[in-house]
């Protein structure tokens, strides 16, 4: 796998414009607050926008036909770490089912609703997977009935790799 360094605020940028129309079509309103000053990483493009498709489609299915409808995306960074955010308001992760999320085939996604892809089970365990590839991590807050944010963090590429 090739790894270059990679500007994660220009990738999410990149990422929102990919799916700019689904997400109008959604009625989701996107907000952004990158760091400015977010260092490169160590890493590659094609696999790291897999993980971020990935975060934002489940993030979209998760929010279909709620009101208000909000993705959040931030990046942040300090102490040779660098962080990415994606939040939504959806309705959230039941607790019983947040140890499974990233087993391979786990998906609620069995009756899609219009809009959603049917669930394959293989977005969060193939994303657990990049984020090892890159000496990251990936972290899950979610509560019922208010929304599901995902962190992925990073070392920066000055750090270890
Ligand atoms: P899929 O999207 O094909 O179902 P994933 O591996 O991407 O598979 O996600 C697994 C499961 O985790 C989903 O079916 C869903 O139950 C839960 N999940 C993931 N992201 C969210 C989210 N943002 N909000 C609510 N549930 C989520
Ligand atoms: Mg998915």
């Amino acid at each position: 796998t090739e790894f270059t360094d990679v500007d994660l605020n220009e990738l999410l940028r990149d990422t929102i414009a990919l799916l700019d129309h689904q997400l109008k079509t959604a009625k989701i309103r996107v907000e952004t607050n990158f760091d400015p000053q977010l260092p490169r990483i160590h890493g590659n493009r094609g696999k790291l926008q897999q993980v971020i498709l990935n975060l934002m489609l489940n993030a979209k299915d998760a929010m279909l036909g709620t009101p208000n409808a909000t993705l959040r995306i931030a990046t942040f960074s300090g102490a040779g770490r660098v962080l990415v955010r994606i939040q939504d308001s959806g309705g959230g992760i039941e607790r019983e089912h947040l140890h499974r999320i990233y087993d391979p085939f786990f998906t609620t996604k069995t009756k899609p609703q219009e809009g959603a892809h049917k669930g394959t089970g293989l977005g969060l365990a193939v994303s657990y997977g990049i984020m090892q590839e890159h000496a990251g991590k990936i972290h899950v807050e979610s509560e019922v009935g208010i929304g599901t944010a995902f962190q992925l963090e990073f070392p920066t590429s000055g750090g270890r790799t």
